[in-house]
């Protein structure tokens, strides 16, 4: 038997956008159908958080378009991106839009391919891990446990684009585990909002810095702590709320 994953011989087509998901950090956690794609890419559009490990996968004469914040912090419109995409395809390329971690996960994907729809390009979605699962994975907590949590919720610390405000009461009554992304700086706000909202101020939780990396960092401490473990942090980082969060001082493997 080859030893080699020839389940099925995926082919980039002309014209087409593969939507792929990087994984976390990690270049190994990237998908085999991602692996195969970003290599026969003609065109390659990125994000910020993708690995270079993983570009590198690309082909020499590949061309590479970064859409990510610069260094001012300004990003690529997304209606531009948009605008590429479409473009790119339209001129018969190969293109694979290459997005950290899950492209559906907090990831505008969504608003990605809603666009190529209405332009009428072809297009495909290749899964990733997302930051929720890779991180958590790599610090040793599981995000569900029938001791500890039977549901996980991922939640933006990001303000909504409507400006609303995130649902504080039915998330500090569950039983949880709660994964929040972008919300580092969000922290204080986050972490009064679940107390007065009735969360055990005592309650465990996490702050994992750049998961899956070898950089990678994880803060443990109570609830009422959160603020306090966040100034230690950098982004990207996630913030996770739960007991399942108590196990990290047991189950570590990756820093060990
Ligand atoms: N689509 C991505 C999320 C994009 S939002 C995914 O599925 O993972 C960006 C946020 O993801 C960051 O602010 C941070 O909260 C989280 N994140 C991404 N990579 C991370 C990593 N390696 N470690 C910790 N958090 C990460």
């Amino acid at each position: 038997m080859n030893s080699d994953i020839a389940v099925k011989n995926h082919d980039l087509k002309a014209g087409f956008v593969s939507l792929v998901g990087a994984g976390p950090g990690d270049p190994d956690l990237l998908t085999v159908k991602g692996y195969r794609v970003i290599q026969q890419a003609e065109v390659v559009v990125y994000d910020r958080l993708v690995s270079e490990q993983i570009l590198a996968l690309a082909d020499a004469n590949a061309e590479l378009i970064y859409v990510g914040k610069k260094l001012d912090f300004h990003c690529v419109p997304q209606e531009q991106i948009n605008q590429i995409l479409v473009q790119k395809a339209q001129e018969g390329k190969r293109v694979v839009r290459l997005k950290g971690g899950d492209s559906f996960i907090f990831g505008r994907g969504g608003e990605e391919l809603e666009e190529l729809a209405e332009y009428g390009v072809a297009y495909e979605v290749v899964p990733g891990i997302t930051a929720a699962a890779g991180a958590t994975a790599y610090a040793g907590i599981p995000l569900t446990h029938r001791d500890h949590a039977q549901s996980v919720q991922f939640i933006t610390g990001h303000v909504q684009k409507d400006g609303r405000e995130i649902e504080w009461q039915s998330l500090a009554q569950s039983n949880n585990t709660l994964v929040f992304y972008m919300g580092l700086k969000q922290s204080g706000h986050i972490m009064d909002n679940l107390i007065a909202h009735g969360l055990d101020p005592q309650i465990s939780c996490a702050i994992i810095e750049n998961g899956t990396r070898p950089e990678q960092r994880v803060f443990q401490g109570k609830l009422n702590e959160l603020a306090l473990l966040a100034e230690q942090a950098q982004s990207p980082a996630l913030i996770v709320v739960g007991s399942v969060t108590e196990l990290h001082n047991k189950l570590d493997w990756f820093n060990k």
